[in-house]
C-alpha cells in the first residue's frame, strides 16, 4: 500500500480520479460518477494500486483457489444467444446431453481431492423437472462430501416454469436434492439496449435481480457476474455493477445469510461466436475491469480473475489489481474453451502455488463458501518443478 495520500490524490487529478484515492482510504461508497471516471482513466497503475489497496485490507497477503470440476451438463440451448458458441439443437453435430448416470460417472472418476463440482448448461424446455433433481442426486450419490454449485439464473428460471411450481417450493427440493449454492452467472450485462441485441430470448435484467434476491433470501450463496467486451457502454457497465451492489445491500440487510460472495468479470470470447468480428478485450481491459469491480463493489466480499477466461497470466497480474480469487483447478470446462479459450482445461495444485507465488500472495486453498482448507506458507515440491503453460488465450 502507498501510505502518501497526498501523492495519491495528486497522481489522481492528473488521471480524472480526484477525490477517489481519499474515498478508498476511508472506505466511502463510490457513486456511478466515481465508477464512470474508473473505467475511463487511462491511469490502469493507480487504479490497481487502489484496488490492491481495498483487496489487501479485506484479504491480506493470501490468494484464494478452490480444487474444483466444472461440468457442463448440457449443450442443449433454445436462447441462441448472438456471443455463445457453447449452444446446440439436440440434432447438432457435438450437441449432447449427460444423463445422471454419466453425471455420476463424472464424479466418481474426478479427482479425489476435488471439493466442489461447479455445473452449468444450456437452457432446454424439454428437460423434466425430475432431470435436474437426478442430476443432483447422481453428484451427491457419487461424492456426499463435495459441494454442489449449480446453475445460472438462466437456468433456474426454466427449472421453476418446468416444475410448475412456487419458487420456494422448488429452491427446497433442488436443496434437497443436493444444491448447496449457485453460481450466479447468466446477467450479461443488464442493459435492456444489448440484450435486444444480442440475447432477446435471455432473461431480462428485472427477473434476474428477481430471482438472485429470491436465493439470497432463501438463505443461498451466490456468485455475481458481468460479460464486459460486446456492444455495452461504459455507462452500462456501471449501471450494472450499481445494480448488483444494491441487490446486495438488500440482501445482506435480510440476515438470511444469502448474498453474493464473489463477482466475477466475465471477458467476452469472440471466436466461434456470432460476434466474431469484435476483439476480444486486452489485458489492460481485463485487469481494469477486475479493478474496477474492487472499487465499487464494496459489499462484495471477493473478486475472481477466473484464468480460464482471462488467460494464466493475466489473472496471476490480477491478483495485484484487486482479485483475491484465481477459481480453481478446472477441469472439463466447455463454455470458454468452445469460444476459442486457449487456456489449459486443467491446473495441477503445483502450477497454481506458483502463480499465486509469483504474484507476491500466500496461496490458500478454501471451500466453495471461502472456508481455508490449506495455507501453504512454504513452497511445496510440486510448485518448485511446476511449469506454467505457455498457452495464453
Ligand atoms: S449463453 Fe447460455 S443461455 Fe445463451 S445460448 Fe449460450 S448456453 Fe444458451
Amino acid at each position: 500500500m502507498i501510505e502518501d495520500l497526498a501523492f495519491l490524490e495528486e497522481r489522481a487529478a492528473g488521471a480524472g480520479l480526484a477525490g477517489i484515492p481519499t474515498k478508498v482510504r476511508n472506505g466511502e461508497r463510490l457513486t456511478p460518477e466515481d465508477g464512470l471516471a474508473l473505467y475511463r482513466t487511462p491511469d490502469l497503475a493507480l487504479l490497481g494500486v487502489l484496488a490492491d489497496e481495498v483487496r489487501r485490507r479485506r484479504h491480506g497477503d493470501v490468494a484464494y483457489y478452490n480444487v474444483n470440476l466444472h461440468l457442463n451438463y448440457t449443450n442443449w440451448c433454445n436462447k441462441f444467444c448472438t456471443f455463445c458458441a457453447f449452444q446446440r439443437r439436440p440434432k447438432d453435430d457435438g450437441a449432447y446431453c449427460l444423463s445422471p448416470e454419466e453425471v455420476h460417472a463424472a464424479l466418481a472418476e474426478a479427482p479425489a481431492e476435488i471439493t466442489e463440482v461447479h455445473m452449468v448448461a444450456g437452457v432446454w424446455p424439454a428437460l423434466p423437472y425430475a432431470y435436474y433433481l437426478d442430476i443432483l442426486r447422481a453428484a451427491k450419490a457419487a461424492r456426499p462430501d463435495v459441494h454442489v454449485k449449480a446453475f445460472t439464473m438462466v437456468e433456474v428460471d426454466q427449472i421453476v416454469k418446468t416444475a410448475g411450481k412456487p419458487l420456494g417450493d422448488v429452491l427446497a427440493e433442488l436443496q434437497e436434492a443436493g444444491l448447496d449454492s449457485l453460481p450466479g452467472g447468466g446477467a450479461e450485462v443488464f442493459s435492456e439496449r444489448v440484450r435486444q441485441e444480442l440475447y432477446p430470448k435471455k432473461m431480462g435484467a428485472e427477473r434476474w435481480l428477481e430471482l438472485a434476491g429470491e436465493l439470497h433470501r432463501f438463505g443461498f450463496k451466490t456468485n455475481c457476474t458481468m460479460l464486459y467486451g460486446m456492444t455495452e457502454t461504459l455507462e452500462e457497465r456501471v449501471e450494472h455493477l450499481t445494480a448488483l451492489r444494491e441487490l446486495q445491500d438488500r440482501s445482506l440487510a435480510a440476515e438470511t445469510g444469502g448474498g453474493f460472495q464473489t463477482y466475477v468479470p466475465l471477458a467476452f470470447h469472440p471466436e466461434g461466436t456470432g460476434l466474431a468480428h469484435l476483439p476480444m478485450p486486452t489485458a489492460p481491459e481485463r485487469l481494469r475491469s477486475v479493478a474496477v469491480g474492487r472499487l465499487f463493489l464494496d459489499n462484495v466480499p471477493h473478486v475472481k480473475a477466473y484464468w480460464v477466461m482471462m488467460g494464466l497470466e493475466t489473472a496471476q497480474t490480477a491478483l495485484n489489481h484487486g482479485a483475491d480469487d484465481l477459481d480453481g483447478t478446472v477441469t472439463q470446462e466447455r463454455i470458454y474453451h468452445d469460444a476459442g479459450s486457449r487456456a489449459p482445461q486443467r491446473l495441477d495444485r503445483g502450477r497454481l502455488h506458483r502463480l499465486i507465488r509469483e504474484a507476491g500472495f500466500v496461496p490458500v486453498e478454501r471451500d466453495t463458501l471461502y472456508r481455508e482448507l490449506r495455507r501453504f506458507e512454504e513452497p511445496s515440491e510440486d510448485e518448485a518443478v511446476a511449469r506454467t503453460p505457455v498457452l495464453e488465450v
